[in-house]
This record gives C-alpha cells, sequence and structure tokens, in this order.
C-alpha cells in the first residue's frame, strides 16, 4: 500500500527565514523527564528513552520576534519548529481574528474580553485545527521524515484540517476514524481525496488513536504524535501570541475548551517564553478548562484535586458517556493530563480552573454568541462560552480583568460549500 502513498518532493518548497538572523542552530527538543534532547529535523514526538512527558521545544532566540511580512501564524517563525514555508500554504494561510469584545463583553459585564475567533472564512475549514495542520506539515517538510505518509487519528476537526493541507500540499495521510465520525462528523470539500487514505475503526476515538499509533511503526511511515507533536502546540501558540500582542501584555485569565489538552499546555508554554522576553509580564495568565458532561475526566480530576483520571472514563464502559456529549471532539479518554509537563502540571502552576458544561449551557452559549458577534460557533466554542459564564456566576474572575477566550472554531453555520463525506480505503469492519 505504501507504494501509492508517495509524496513527490519535486514540489516547490522556498526558504524564507530572515536571512539578517542566521541561527546556526533554530531550536532544539527537550524531554521534561530526563533532560534528552533531540536536533531540529528530527521529527520526533516523544522521549525515545521512554518517558511519559512531554518533549518541549526550546528556541535560540528569546525574544519574541514578529516577521510581519507574513501572515499569521508565520510571523512568529522564530518561534514555530521550521525552517522554510511552503509558498502554497503562504497563499492559503489561516488567520485568527483578534479583537476587543464590546457586544459580548459589556453583556457580560466584562470590561476587557479578548476574544481570539478562529472562524471560516478566516480558517478555511472553519477550525483553529487548520494552524495546527499547516505547521504540522511544514515541520514535516522541514524534517529528514519528509515524504513518508503521516498516521494519525481523528475524531473530526483534525481529520478536517489535515485532509484540507494534505489536499493542497499533495501530500499523503492515513487517517483512522471511527465510522461515526468519519459519517457525522467528518468531511471534505472535494469528492476525490486521493491523498486522504481514511480507514474506519470500529471502536471509539482512543481505539482508532491506538491503531494509528501501531500502524506507524511499519517503516517508512510517520506518527504524526497528537498531543505531544510540538508542532501542533507551537501553532496554536501563535493564538495566544496575537492576543498578548493586542493587549500589548498577558493576560490574567485564559478559556479554551479542553479535550487532549495542548491547547492549555500551548499557552502556559508560551508564558514561560514570555516571562525570558520580560517586556509582556513574567505571571502566566490563570488557565481556564471545559469539558462536557456526561464526559468531563479532566475536569472531575481537577475539581476532585486527582493528579490522574478516574478509571471509569478510561474503561470500555466510558464509550457510553461519550455517546451523550454534545460536543464529541472533546472526548478523549486518555488526554495528556498526569504526564509531566501537561495539564495536571499546568492548571496548578497557573491556579487554574475546570468547568463542566451541560449541552443546554452549551447550546445557550452558542446562541447567545451568535446573536451578539454575529457569527456561528461550533459546539466546543459553545462549551468555552458556558464556563466563562460559570466563572463569572462563581467569581473565579473579576469583572475588570483581562480575559481571553479561544473561540476554536466557527463560521460553518454561514459555509456556503457543498461539502463531502471521505470514501474509506477499505469499508467499515462490520461490512467487509
Ligand atoms: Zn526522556
Amino acid at each position: 500500500m505504501l507504494g501509492t502513498l508517495l509524496y513527490n518532493a519535486s514540489l516547490p518548497c522556498k526558504e524564507t527565514p530572515d536571512p539578517r538572523e542566521p541561527m546556526p542552530m533554530k531550536y532544539q527538543l527537550k524531554c521534561l523527564a530526563c533532560g534528552a534532547t533531540y536536533p531540529e529535523h528530527q521529527y520526533v514526538c516523544r522521549c525515545t528513552k521512554g518517558c511519559s512527558s512531554l518533549l518541549r521545544t526550546e528556541y535560540s532566540h528569546t525574544k519574541l520576534s514578529v516577521v510581519n511580512r507574513y501572515p499569521s501564524p508565520w510571523r512568529y517563525l522564530h518561534w514555530l519548529p521550521i525552517h522554510t514555508i511552503h509558498p502554497r500554504l503562504l497563499q492559503k494561510t489561516s488567520s485568527t481574528h483578534v479583537y476587543h469584545s464590546t457586544k459580548l463583553g459589556s453583556t457580560l459585564g466584562l470590561k476587557n474580553l479578548t476574544v481570539c475567533l478562529n472562524a471560516y472564512p478566516g480558517m478555511a475549514t472553519g477550525s483553529f485545527k487548520d494552524i495546527e495542520a499547516e505547521v504540522t506539515f511544514q515541520r514535516i517538510l522541514d524534517s529528514t521524515s519528509r515524504g513518508k505518509p503521516l498516521v494519525f487519528a481523528s475524531d473530526g476537526n483534525n481529520a478536517i484540517s489535515f485532509t484540507y493541507y494534505a489536499s493542497l500540499l499533495h501530500y499523503p495521510i492515513v487517517l483512522f476514524a471511527t465510522e461515526d465520525a468519519r459519517q457525522r462528523r467528518i468531511w471534505s470539500f472535494t469528492r476525490r481525496n486521493p491523498y486522504c487514505h481514511l480507514y474506519p475503526v470500529d471502536g471509539d476515538y482512543s481505539d482508532a488513536i491506538a491503531l494509528a499509533s501501531q500502524f506507524s511503526t511499519v517503516d517508512g511511515t510517520l506518527n504524526e504524535g497528537g498531543a505531544y507533536n510540538v508542532g501542533r502546540r507551537d501553532a496554536v501558540a501563535t493564538i495566544y501570541l496575537d492576543a498578548v500582542r493586542s493587549l500589548d501584555t498577558q493576560p490574567d485569565h485564559y478559556f479554551q475548551a479542553l479535550g487532549s489538552g495542548p491547547g492549555a499546555i500551548a499557552v502556559y508554554e508560551t508564558s514561560l517564553r514570555l516571562k525570558k522576553d520580560g517586556r509582556y509580564g513574567t505571571r502566566p495568565p490563570k488557565l481556564h478548562g471545559s469539558q462536557n458532561t456526561p464526559f468531563t475526566p479532566m475536569a472531575d480530576a481537577w475539581i476532585q484535586g486527582s493528579p490522574t483520571i478516574d478509571p471509569k472514563y478510561q474503561g470500555e464502559a466510558a464509550k457510553r458517556l461519550m455517546d451523550q456529549t454534545y460536543a464529541h471532539v472533546l472526548t478523549n479518554r486518555f488526554p495528556v493530563y498526569t504526564q509531566k509537563g501537561g495539564v495536571h502540571d499546568v492548571f496548578t502552576d497557573t491556579h487554574g480552573e475546570f468547568y463542566r458544561v451541560t449541552r443546554t449551557e452549551a447550546r445557550h452559549a452558542q446562541r447567545l454568541f451568535k446573536k451578539l458577534e454575529g457569527i456561528s460557533i461550533v459546539p466546543e466554542a459553545g462549551v468555552t462560552i458556558a464556563s466563562l459564564l460559570q466563572a463569572i456566576r462563581q467569581e473565579t474572575i473579576h469583572k475588570d480583568d483581562a480575559i481571553v477566550v479561544n473561540i476554536t472554531g466557527g463560521g460553518r453555520d454561514e459555509l456556503r460549500k457543498p461539502t463531502y463525506r471521505i470514501t474509506p480505503a477499505l469499508p467499515h469492519p462490520r461490512n467487509r
């Protein structure tokens, strides 16, 4: 099969870093547990010494530099694990709309509310996963693994974004997704998707992740890495950097609904870089995470003061809970919570808060946002706004505080383009 999945390495890939700033080594990856380091150009997502912790990017640039001639996220290229920018990515890049909210802000009585809106048309597919996908592809193109089919699992938005950019770059991807996700949540703008090889899985998202992990042990393939991929986390960081630059300092609070946790971890990691820079304050924002009932593994663990996830969320019975959620993309039985550098660590360091959001609350928040800000938002972003409403009631924020909310997806109701289900490379196991 791999013979049909070769990347056309002759596609143009223009060198773009600023020649006035030569960097013998731009970055390295460091294991937070054992301190092992990995050089740039090596597409590694897990410590090869077997540590469960995250790897973190260490950049030689300790000051935030912004290359204004590039669109976001590429303008932060000094803090991205890349060396070049593919011309097609520059042409079709995504952009976050960051603004001070007056309507939602004043309705809620918040004086300093900043919205990071990751929505269509700024995001081609209406999700912030577009930024993660484009930076990940560029990281691969700059690595010694360039050309290897990218293997990953997705329950929805990642599949849509990675399929879109795979098609743009003619780069092969091997996607494992549940049949439910394939039929209900994953789509493409095109009927034919020759670069996306989708395998439906008989199980849940965690089973899809396990199969992707197993498949990527085949020689000549590349595991994308998910939350362990620094390309994804440093890509999300650019959203936070846009917000920090608009405020000219780090905010007091950061809100985002969490599935596996990389978004919150990315913001924390960026706050450490900004602390070294010194110009944007030295204190990380208080992190506010949220999950939707009845599947709230990280929220429960955090609220109960536990460094580990309750096993009831990790066994087979958890799948019934996942099926009852409204924002299904937030369900991951094995989030990056306990691992060193994971959600428990970063919430501990920022005195973070977690919220459990019901379907009714999330839907109400979606309607409220659309009415006031004029654009539809995805269910998981409804969970984020609902958590903001809970925070006001619980007084975990103050009306004068600088608050940033990451609206991770939106504009899909306004998207007037046809979308299509992706034909699987093999039929679902039950239909074979
Ligand atoms: Zn290690």
